[in-house]
């Protein structure tokens, strides 16, 4: 296969895929656990291996409002009429004996009284006075929750690396334990590299312009439980940046920079890298985000985010947020991918991945389709803001007319 732009790659560039796979094989897990509540254990990974201290449920206990009785009292045919000779109510079980032809009111989650071994649900019951009658029909056993069928005492439950969910802190919580080991949270240092910049409440000059990205990033990695310091905004100033660099190297498990990774003249975030650390790559053959340095900087590791805005987003999302996954020793999630029809033309030269903001649909007949937020420069962040999935368009793909079935990813919690 000989497409263009393809197998003609300039040196030093790498595929997305390449890249990934660079960031797999280098980045590790950092070091460090600690113990915490299981109400701030949300989104954490587990640092232990959590086995069932006892079973859940704990006894024997009824499915249903109803009838807890004999199963050899149960009528084969015609009717039979048992004596309620008491109450088990969740919390408070019933104490005594059930001997034949007697049998317990019972609520849902109440224990089932020893001498019992079937539930019968009160509405297939007729209650007389102190007695119920009871039609054919029922199973012996039904409606009865065993000792842990929920889960076995000593059966692990929540291994090592383990990203906790919502349901997973219940679950922690029904085996009775307070507090779980936890990956330390990765320290992550950021700063925006830019003379232009100005912060929010200043005067813009001339050339001027927000940080927009830092905001941006801080907001990225909120998302992903991490420790932030945000170094601000430093000049490009070859010094300032050496300054910067040293500083973030002391404190930060990773670096995330924005600007001054391309070859202009001003851009010393690339050459800094080099000087004080260890480059990995540089150049990776997509769209948005080509410039983007990854590397070593003291015992940190390093990522030099382009400049223009929506760069930052595609590329945090696509090489930071697994960087950070491997650190913080959880499974590196792959973003779900779908296939959509495309309801909108779309313009593109072969060579690079493209990864355009899309804006994802389900029609009445529950297909999917999808139409591209407009205007696709990296600088114009309100096409990230419009759209809620990229379109993925392959290194060798040309235009793609309307009618065609394309790669989306959802952003679904990334952004
Ligand atoms: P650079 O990679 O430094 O050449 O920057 C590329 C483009 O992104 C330029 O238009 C910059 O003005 C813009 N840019 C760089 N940093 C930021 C930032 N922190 N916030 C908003 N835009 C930025
Ligand atoms: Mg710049």
């Amino acid at each position: 296969m000989n497409l263009p732009g393809c197998d003609d790659l300039p040196p030093g560039t790498l595929t997305v895929e390449e890249a990934l796979e660079r960031i797999r094989t280098e980045v590790d897990k950092v070091q460090g656990e600690e113990r915490v509540a299981i109400r701030d254990a949300l989104d954490r990974v587990l640092a232990e291996d959590i086995t069932a201290p006892m079973d859940v449920p704990p006894h024997r206990n009824s499915a249903m409002d109803g009838y807890a009785l004999r199963a050899d009292d149960l009528p084969e045919s015609g009717e039979a009429s048992l004596t309620v000779i008491g109450k088990s109510f969740a919390g408070t079980p019933f104490e005594g004996r059930v001997d034949p032809g007697q049998c317990v009111r019972i609520m849902t989650g109440a224990v089932v009284p020893d001498d019992t071994d079937t539930v019968v649900m009160q509405e297939q019951v007729r209650p007389d006075h102190d007695r119920i009658i009871l039609s054919p029909g029922h199973q012996r056993g039904q409606n009865i929750r065993n000792p842990g069928e929920d889960m076995k005492r000593g059966e692990p439950i929540l291994l090592q690396g383990r990203l906790l969910n919502a349901a997973d802190i219940g679950l922690i919580a029904s085996l009775g334990i307070a507090e779980v080991s936890v990956v330390r949270r990765p320290r992550v240092v950021f700063f925006s590299t830019g003379d232009e910049l100005r912060g929010i409440g200043e005067i813009l000059e001339q050339g001027d312009i927000y940080d927009s990205n830092r905001y941006t990033l801080h907001a990225l990695l909120s998302r992903m439980n991490v420790e932030m310091i945000d170094q601000g905004v430093i000049p490009d100033d070859h010094n300032a940046i050496r300054a910067a660099f040293k500083n973030a190297a002391e404190v930060g498990d990773m670096v995330i920079t924005s600007g001054g990774v391309s070859v202009g003249e001003a851009d010393f975030v690339k050459q800094t890298l080099d000087e004080m650390g260890e480059i990995g790559f540089w150049k990776i053959a997509m769209k948005p985000g080509k410039p983007l340095a990854f590397g070593q900087l003291g015992k940190a590791w390093f990522f030099g985010l382009p400049g223009n805005p929506v760069s930052v987003m595609a590329t945090f999302m696509l090489f930071v947020r697994p960087a950070l996954q491997i650190m913080q020793g959880t499974r590196v999630a792959a973003p779900l991918s779908l296939r959509a029809t495309l309801a909108s033309d779309i313009r593109k030269t072969p060579g690079r991945k493209d990864y355009q903001r899309g804006i994802l649909n389900k029609t009445t007949d529950g297909s999917l389709t999808v139409t591209t937020t407009g205007l696709q420069g990296s600088h114009v962040l309100s096409s990230m803001s419009k759209a809620n999935c990229f379109i993925v368009l392959p290194r060798e793909s040309g235009g793609v007319p309307r009618g065609e079935t394309i790669e989306v990813i959802p952003f679904m919690g990334m952004i």
